[in-house]
């Protein structure tokens, strides 16, 4: 039984472990993104998600998402390549056809038949540590073997109801931490529980306690925000499992950053997407 470490990640821990940028560097040393994101009406995921990556410094932000995705996306977020899926509204195959840095999963992508499909596909060819969040975890959720396939090193950021469609339900938020402080180390995964302390749990048995962000952040798109942030870290190369604690900070802080100008009522997800800029410039 490995012993569980409590840590809280505060501003000084973040700001020493950023890197500034090598002045000679090209956007292939920022490293690549893979978001599969987004479905007819939920497009919007997609494209904080996306902002979220870009805005956090990746190099490149490829979306894969159904074909009625492509006007909103490249409209929204300019700076992204779009991929196609064969279907119209919703996605049903996530072949990868380059290497990327690192592959997200999850935002606004539904959880349709042929999505839950797409998504055990995935599962069960990519080895590589990737990042799951929202659908596509609800999408393991419904087919729960899944969870065995997913890669070891993963990192999962649910929600709480999103935790507990995939592990039981739970009572208390210390009952839920204990049960993922479990699963975290039976599945080799990092699990992000989202809230207003957002605890990031490692198989190693660190739990990573977060001290930035707002309750104006308790807002639609936030979370998918979030997903894009983490990508980007690891794209950089950040350690994963270190990467996602940075993430989560930076996030954190876009929102408080956010929260100075809109207030806790106005405060809405592209807020807190375009100032991840801003928190990480506050900190290099
Ligand atoms: P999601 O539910 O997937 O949109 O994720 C919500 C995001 O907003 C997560 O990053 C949460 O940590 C954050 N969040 C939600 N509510 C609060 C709150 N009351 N205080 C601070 N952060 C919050
Ligand atoms: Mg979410």
């Amino acid at each position: 039984q490995v012993p569980t470490d409590f840590y809280l990640i505060e501003r000084d821990d973040v700001k020493a472990a950023l890197r500034p940028h090598n002045p000679f560097i090209n956007k292939y040393d920022n490293g690549t993104v893979f978001l599969v994101a987004g479905s007819y009406g939920m497009m919007g995921a997609a494209v904080l998600a996306a902002r979220g990556a870009t805005r956090a410094g990746a190099g490149l932000v490829t979306v894969h998402a159904p074909r009625c995705g492509f006007v909103p996306l490249s409209t929204a977020v300019p700076e992204v390549l779009f991929e196609a899926d064969r279907n119209e509204i919703f996605t049903t195959n996530i072949d990868l056809y380059h290497k990327y840095s690192v592959v997200a999963l999850g935002p606004g992508m539904g959880t349709s038949d042929e999505t839950v499909d797409a998504v055990d596909t995935f599962l069960k060819s990519y080895r590589q540590p990737c990042i799951l969040d929202a659908d596509a975890l609800n999408c393991i959720a419904k087919r729960p073997i899944l969870l065995r396939s997913i890669p070891k090193g993963s990192i999962l950021t649910p929600h709480e109801a999103e935790f507990d469609r995939l592990f039981d339900l739970h009572r208390t938020d210390e009952e839920r931490l204990k049960k993922a402080i479990d699963v975290s180390k039976l599945y080799e995964v990092t699990i992000v529980l989202k809230g207003h302390y957002t605890m990031t749990v490692r198989p190693d048995g660190k739990v990573y306690i977060n001290s930035s962000g707002n309750a104006g952040m308790a807002t639609a798109g936030s979370g998918d925000c979030l997903t894009g942030v983490i990508a980007a870290f690891i794209a950089q190369g950040y350690a994963p499992d270190w990467g996602v604690v940075l993430a989560v900070y930076v996030h954190g802080l876009a929102g408080d950053i956010a929260v100075e100008e809109q207030g806790t009522h106005g405060l809405i997800a592209p807020d807190i997407a375009n100032s991840v800029g801003r928190a990480i410039h506050s900190l290099v």
